[in-house]
């Protein structure tokens, strides 16, 4: 039986104190939020619970205080920001479990959103501990997840409360779990990932658990340099994980046993250091200059890639193709993203600096799901269960 996550559509809210775990860990500047995506995402899942009257209590960490309360990190500037997108004030404490946060709770009428102070002020958060948990929970008569970049976190905000009441996906959550679903479902052939980045130490898991079931492997970024280590190719300067050599041959080997098809760069764009970019050429892999290192793919494998990139019918990319933060080095990741934009199949991307490349190269609006879950992403790909989402499944309650 498929494994679904239950949804705020399931929960009866009609008026109710719901408290909704969001994820608004944004940037801040001189008391302002810098980018306002991530309370833009939630919108959607606020204004369907005030619709149906439901007072909302909205709860978020931002920053890492580690258990103290930082001034810097105090809730302010975000609550002006969330007022202006709905429209609507919103009651702000700066407390979390204490008796402001209850009086709030206890005041807000049908229709009124909260917002309580910084979960991470209390060292009790991240320790997962009952009666924090219990205290969250003791506000609100339902819980919402919709702060999926949190999930792999078993914290109290997270998974304490969930556990003492009636809790669902919002529609952020719900879109992330289903497409993520989907990729580690792989029904559709051609199932084609695209692997690239820094390091291959962070990818392994990745490559393990989706091989089983992908068609084609096509590797790039830092790591792939560690792949052509494996296959007795000099690397000169480029970054490679010496102790995972080894490894990265041990899945070339895994690989082709399961017939999965497997792209390494041909040729690719080497310098002399990051900063001389204008020394920057492009070479064979065959013919790396030992005083020079790897910093993108060449735009031999960017065809290839998308030639292959092109049939899929279910694609996930994880890993940008080259340093892509100097623009010099950002064509390949560019290519690649270009191929996976004009991909008739499912596209989902994700990964922190994957979803920042996209959204500097304005494709990601182009792509099927853009996964903003970043480590959780992550965990999700490599067969993990994440906590947050488990205690959300259709089957744990
Ligand atoms: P994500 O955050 O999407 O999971 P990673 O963090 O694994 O991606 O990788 C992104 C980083 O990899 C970027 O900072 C990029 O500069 C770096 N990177 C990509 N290609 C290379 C390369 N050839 N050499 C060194 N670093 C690289
Ligand atoms: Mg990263």
């Amino acid at each position: 039986m498929a494994r679904r996550v239950r949804t705020v559509r399931d929960l009866d809210v009609w008026e109710r104190r719901v408290l909704v775990r969001v994820d608004y860990n944004v940037p801040l500047k001189d008391g302002r939020v810098l980018d306002d995506t991530r309370i833009r995402a939630s919108v959607d899942t606020i204004h369907w619970l005030l619709d149906q009257r439901a007072r909302v209590i909205l709860c978020t960490h931002l920053g890492r205080p580690k258990g103290q309360v930082r001034e810097e990190l105090r809730l302010g500037p975000v609550a002006a920001a969330l007022s202006a997108i709905v429209g609507r004030s919103v009651r702000y404490v700066r407390d979390i479990i204490g008796p402001e946060a209850q009086e709030m709770a206890r005041r807000l009428q049908p229709g009124e959103i909260g917002l309580l102070e910084n979960v991470r002020f209390d060292p009790r958060e991240e320790q997962n501990d009952p009666e924090f948990a219990a205290a969250l929970a003791a506000l609100a008569e339902r819980y919402v997840n919709d702060a999926f970049g949190a999930a792999h976190r078993a914290h109290a905000s997270v998974v304490g409360v969930a556990k003492q009441l009636p809790s669902a996906a919002g529609f952020l959550m719900e879109r992330e779990v289903q497409a993520l679903q989907r990729v580690l479902e792989s029904v559709e052939q051609p199932f084609v990932v695209v692997l690239g980045g820094a390091k291959i130490s962070d990818k392994i898991g990745v490559i393990e658990n989706l091989l089983p079931r992908a068609d084609a492997l096509l590797l790039g970024g830092g790591m792939a340099n560690t792949f052509l280590r494996a296959q007795g190719l000099e690397t000169g300067r480029s970054l490679v994980e010496e102790d995972k050599v080894d490894e990265a041959r041990r899945l070339l080997v895994a690989a082709a046993q399961r017939g999965v098809r497997v792209e390494l760069p041909v040729d690719v764009v080497v310098a002399p250091a990051l900063s001389a970019v204008n020394e920057r050429r492009v070479v064979a892999v065959t013919a790396i200059p030992p005083e020079q290192a790897v910093y993108d793919i060449g735009p031999e494998t960017v065809q290839r890639y998308a030639s292959v990139i092109r049939e899929a019918r279910l694609l996930v990319w994880n890993g940008p193709m080259g340093v892509y933060e100097v623009p010099e080095f950002r064509e390949g990741t560019r290519g690649v993203a270009e191929a996976v934009a004009a991909c008739a199949g499912f596209t989902l991307v994700g990964g922190g600096d994957s979803v920042a490349a996209l959204q500097e190269l304005e494709l990601a609006d182009r792509v099927s799901h853009l996964s903003t879950g970043g480590g959780a992403t992550l965990e999700f790909l490599e067969g993990r269960e994440l906590p947050g989402v488990a205690i959300l499944m259709e089957e744990s309650r």
